[in-house]
């Protein structure tokens, strides 16, 4: 990662902050791992802000991946001119991200942990330690095997030419997302809906019952007119978004 930054650098110039976005939890103060339970190797206690600070000679803030990717959106992509905005990425597993007031919103370390909503209390068990989550529920691995494909990327692609089979799993894990979003937009009342990461990309075959759902639910909240956009930053809204990040806070 250090060197990646370092050949950045040497392309831009010398950068004034930096940040480094995890997938997962993290000690923001000794910048160590805490839960990375989709990241191969031991990252728990480990040292990972320090020294890739060492390399770069400044310091470097850790986000959560998806809350990079919300501020990025926030502030450059879908979610431009809104306020209050909920962000849900969809890919290995689910993330999610919130900004309040204009600003991404964290709580008491690590709000917008969407993805580990209960969707089925006898679903399994998924690594946060609670079963049935969204994340395991509504996850490109979920969603392959309930369309009876090796990959998500080859089942949007059958679901893309009509197989009924790809459909109904991409409509089943939309229906999923939408309702807890739901739940989100119920508690929250947001301005906007920002639905991102690679599983997103298959588009309005999961968009269209993800949007259904949201509104056959979050009855109570304005939602007939609730735009619910696809994210715009792409594959590298993580790193946009750390890149803000590291610039808004002290690390
Ligand atoms: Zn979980």
């Amino acid at each position: 990662v250090a060197e990646v930054a370092l050949e950045t650098a040497a392309s831009f110039g010398r950068p004034a902050s930096a940040a480094l976005a995890l997938p997962g939890h993290f000690d923001a103060a000794s910048g160590t791992g805490v839960l990375l339970p989709n990241l191969p190797g031991e990252w728990v206690g480990r040292a990972i802000a320090g020294p890739v600070a060492a390399r770069l000679g400044l310091p470097v803030a850790l986000v959560n991946d998806v809350r990079a990717l919300t501020l990025a959106e926030l502030r450059l992509g879908a979610g431009r001119g809104a306020r209050d905005l909920v962000c849900v990425a969809l890919g290995t597993g689910v993330g999610g991200g919130v900004a309040i007031g204009g600003a991404l919103h964290l709580g008491t370390g690590h709000a917008g942990e969407i993805g580990h909503t209960t969707v089925d209390p006898d679903g399994p068990l998924c690594g946060c330690g609670n079963r049935g989550c969204l994340d395991r529920m509504a996850s490109a691995a979920a969603i392959a095997a309930d369309a009876g494909r090796a990959t998500v990327a080859e089942a949007a692609a059958a679901a893309q030419g009509g197989d009924p089979t790809a459909i109904a799993a991409f409509a089943r894990a939309g229906e999923r997302v939408g309702r807890v979003l739901a739940g989100a937009v119920v508690l929250l009342w947001p301005e906007r809906v920002v639905v991102g990461g690679g599983v997103a990309a298959a588009g309005e075959v999961l968009l269209g019952p993800l949007r259904a759902e949201l509104r056959r639910r979050a009855c109570v909240a304005p939602v007939a007119d609730l735009p619910v956009v696809p994210a715009q930053l792409g594959a590298h809204a993580g790193a946009v978004g750390a890149a803000l990040w590291g610039a808004e806070v002290e690390p």
